[in-house]
């Protein structure tokens, strides 16, 4: 009994310590949905979500009009918001002429998650 206590109280205190880093009351950004439409410089790209993407394609971005971000609805919520952020990054590179390989913005989608979640749970803290 008392070994569950105190694994109770470990789980407890890291959850705490865990919440304290990202900065109290942390709110799950995957919970929300991606825009239905994104601005990218002067152009406004749709945001359409589809079930009929090749199996192994979680996102494409049109840059040639009308311009689109396709997203898979294959994936759970957070690969979702990963793969809008990959394909953003793509659309942001073109308009704002900054070529950027796959590879380097696959790098960045991780650094925009970050702080994306980090805007989130500071916008939505009670
Ligand atoms: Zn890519």
């Amino acid at each position: 009994m008392r070994a569950f206590i105190t694994a109770l109280l470990v789980v407890f205190l890291t959850d705490v310590a865990v919440r304290c880093a990202w900065g109290a009351e942390t709110k799950n950004l995957w919970n929300e949905e991606p825009p239905s439409r994104v601005l990218v410089g002067n152009n406004e790209y749709r945001v359409v979500l589809s079930p009929h993407l090749v199996s192994n394609i979680m996102g494409v971005c049109h840059f040639g009009a009308p311009k689109v971000i396709l997203l898979s609805t294959n994936q759970n919520p957070q690969e979702l918001w990963q793969t809008f952020f990959h394909e953003a990054l793509h659309a942001i590179s073109d308009e704002f002429e900054t070529p950027l390989d796959h590879k380097q913005i696959g790098k960045l989608e991780v650094a925009m998650e970050q702080l994306m979640f980090q805007l989130h749970a500071q916008w939505t803290k009670k």
